[in-house]
């Protein structure tokens, strides 16, 4: 009787169900003022990256469809050959003026570039020291990096400075790497005391500004802004996704870092280069944040209001957040899911984050300037009303 070889699939999803981790696919569509549609129906959107609603701003779309119709759909080849154009090259200008770095690289995703950033620089015989929540392509691209891998407890200084005088003599080179605003989370790493570390131990430091960028800092530049750190060497990367409201990815650093990893990584070197319409679309994003702050001081009065209502309502349950990250805590996956289903009932979109995502269950919110006063105001009243909890 002969096997398939693939029957462990059905037994990989049974497990998968049993844990209360299966995920699938919903259709959903974008509507202006921070509202999605979804199965015909209109619901608050908490679960979008579109920070500064820009991904749906008619100057994006312009830029993109003029882009589209001077340079066409693909770019049609990797940048080393025939792919790179002008608009190219604006962009990472713009980026490296925004990063106030002096060069930038564009990846097709912010994934890919953690990707090629981490394994260009770093080998065998190299450490890499990153938090435990680091967001899932910064582990992936330091376990394919091959090097010595070493997760230090969330935010924690203390532990990085103990691996690092303890570890770092054994190894050619060093990378810490982090989120700035955790994804899943929506703290903060402490960006002075990871330079001031890389610093006293001869390590390079990476920053991932995905969520930072757009929404932290006064320009907009991100985290490193924030905290007063720009003109600092060290790497920063992130994603032309969520508040610039395109695709793609980038890297901003020394004009050396970014000659070297034109030279040496691969998940640049062996891809299409980004398209026209992307790249525009992302060009514009970073022009506006730079001269029109007025989208950042609608989203932090947005996450100030939520913020403090919140408080009010359920302190003990809100995990700590610095952005428009704020998640509700849970004990159990499945009274996230509860929650989340009892929040779509009542017109509000706002998914459950559970294991293996994260360790512990729970609601993610993310604001938007978009958002208005009156569906902040409705979140509230629902979640006040809620029975379970
Ligand atoms: C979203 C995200 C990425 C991936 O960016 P994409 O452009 O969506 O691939 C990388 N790092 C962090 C911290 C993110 O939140």
């Amino acid at each position: 009787m002969s096997k398939n070889p693939y029957d462990w699939i059905d037994k990989s999803l049974q497990t998968i169900h049993r844990a209360n981790w299966y995920r699938s696919l919903t259709e959903a569509k974008s509507l202006p003022r921070g509202m999605i549609e979804i199965n015909n129906r209109c619901l608050i959107n908490f679960a979008s990256n579109n920070y500064l609603g820009l991904a749906g701003d008619q100057r994006l779309i312009d830029a993109a469809v003029s882009a589209t119709k001077i340079h066409g759909t693909g770019s049609t080849g990797s940048r080393l050959l025939s792919g790179h154009s002008t608009l190219h090259s604006q962009l990472e200008a713009a980026l490296a003026k925004l990063k106030g770095t002096e060069d930038a690289l564009v990846f097709s995703s912010g994934y890919l570039t953690n990707l090629g950033v981490i394994t260009a620089l770093i080998g065998q015989r190299d450490l890499i020291i990153g938090d435990e929540y680091n967001h899932s392509s910064l582990k992936q691209g330091a376990r394919v990096s091959q090097a010595t891998v070493l997760e230090y407890t969330h935010n924690c200084v203390e532990e990085i400075k103990e691996l690092l005088s303890q570890y770092r003599h054994k190894y050619r080179r060093c990378l810490i790497i982090t989120d700035t605003i955790f994804s899943m989370d929506g703290d903060l790493c402490q960006v002075p005391k990871l330079i001031q570390l890389a610093e006293n131990y001869d390590s390079m430091l990476l920053v991932d500004e995905a969520h930072a960028t757009g929404v932290m800092g006064k320009t907009g530049a991100g985290c490193v802004e924030y905290f007063d750190c720009t003109g600092k060497e060290i790497i920063q990367v992130g994603t032309l996704s969520k508040a610039l409201g395109s695709l793609g990815g980038y890297v901003a650093g020394s004009k050396k870092l970014i000659d070297f990893l034109r030279n040496r990584a691969s998940s640049w070197i062996y891809t299409t280069a980004l398209s026209p319409a992307d790249t525009a679309a992302a060009l514009k994003a970073v022009e506006i944040i730079q001269t029109d702050n007025s989208r950042q001081t609608s989203l932090w009065q947005n996450i100030n209001y939520l913020k403090t209502e919140l408080e009010a309502l359920l302190q003990p349950q809100l995990l700590p957040s610095f952005s428009p990250i704020i998640c509700i805590n849970y004990q159990k996956p499945q009274q996230a899911l509860d929650v989340a289903a009892y929040l779509k009932n009542h017109g509000i979109f706002a998914p459950a984050i559970r294991p293996p995502t994260v360790a512990t269950s729970r609601i993610r919110l993310s604001v938007m300037a978009t958002h208005q006063q009156e569906d902040l105001q409705t979140l509230i009243k629902v979640l006040k009303a809620q029975p379970l909890s």
